[in-house]
């Protein structure tokens, strides 16, 4: 295993749509070599909860951080929060926000599902610890009753954006999003931009005051990542990078895939500790 110093900055843990707990990220971190993990789990910062004091026990630093679903005009995009005062009020209530739109878009999307004949009950999604329910969890409850093969089928067939079961519930925009993470002292990144299909949403987002963007991401290829790369040196911003871990519902994507060096870690490491002393 190399010695050199690799942090991956972007996964799920089951308060959202992975399937390991944030202790048993912070354990595979450290057995796959890595340096230093966030935990950016869909619109909930609930893992950190637990995690920092599971961390700190085993001397493995952290950097705050979540995924938040934000709309712009009317496209669906995802931003990256890094660094930001866990216990501010903004990320509160953009925390408790995300979760009323959740219950209100799962329960649209259920209403649909059994429409076409498929019912599933709210009681069948939620693990344990998840705080954040959203498609992922419908589709496994309609693979485990027989409704559809894989999770992926259920993207496909039902669940998938403009698909007939898909449901996007009340927007909570990029710019809003933006602000919160800015007054918690945070970063704001855009998440995987090689996803990002429409080149109107981009240069919109690229007018927007992020501090920087996820160049480095899953699996791609070097060549793949050059745009981004390039775009974020010219403006100054940060270059993040993460695999996007789920766990065993992407099997194909392992912890560290996609990773950062100590400088930009240091930095967001060092910005999570100012903001949240008391917890670190
Ligand atoms: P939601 O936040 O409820 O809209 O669900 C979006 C999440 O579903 C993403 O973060 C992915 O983890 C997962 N997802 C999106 N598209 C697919 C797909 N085609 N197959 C499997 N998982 C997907
Ligand atoms: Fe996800
Ligand atoms: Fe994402
Ligand atoms: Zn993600």
């Amino acid at each position: 295993m190399s010695n050199e110093f690799r942090a991956d900055l972007h996964c799920h843990s089951t308060c959202s749509d992975g399937t390991l707990t944030p202790e048993e990220l912070v354990v595979l971190a450290r057995e796959v070599g890595l340096s230093g993990l966030a935990i950016t789990d869909h619109d909930t910062v609930d893992a950190y909860d637990t995690v920092l004091a599971a961390a700190k026990a085993v001397d493995f630093p952290l950097v705050v951080g979540a995924e938040f679903s934000a709309s712009d005009e009317g496209s669906s995009v995802h931003l990256l929060g890094y660094g930001f005062r866990l216990r501010h009020p903004a990320i509160q209530e953009l925390c408790r926000r995300h979760a009323a739109r959740r219950e209100n878009r799962n329960r649209k999307m259920l209403e649909l599902l059994a429409k076409e004949g498929m019912p599933v009950d709210e009681g069948e999604l939620a693990g344990e610890q998840s705080h954040t329910i959203g498609r992922p969890h419908i589709a496994m409850a309609m693979v485990r009753r027989g409704y559809v093969s894989t999770v992926k089928e259920a993207f496909d067939r039902y669940l998938g954006d403009k698909k007939c079961c898909y449901a996007r519930g009340e927007a909570i925009t990029a710019d809003e999003t933006i602000q919160a993470i800015h007054d918690a002292g945070g970063y704001a990144v855009i998440a995987h931009p090689h996803l990002i299909k429409n080149e109107q949403l981009i240069l919109r987002l690229l007018k927007k005051p992020f501090d920087g963007l996820e160049g480095y991401y899953a699996k791609f290829y070097p060549r793949q990542e050059e745009r981004w790369v390039k775009i974020a040196k010219n403006r100054q911003w940060l270059i993040t990078g993460g695999s996007d871990f789920h766990g065993s519902v992407k099997p194909d994507i392992p912890l560290g895939s996609s990773w950062v060096g100590e400088e930009t870690f240091k930095l967001l490491h060092q910005k999570s500790v100012e903001n949240n002393g008391e917890l670190f």
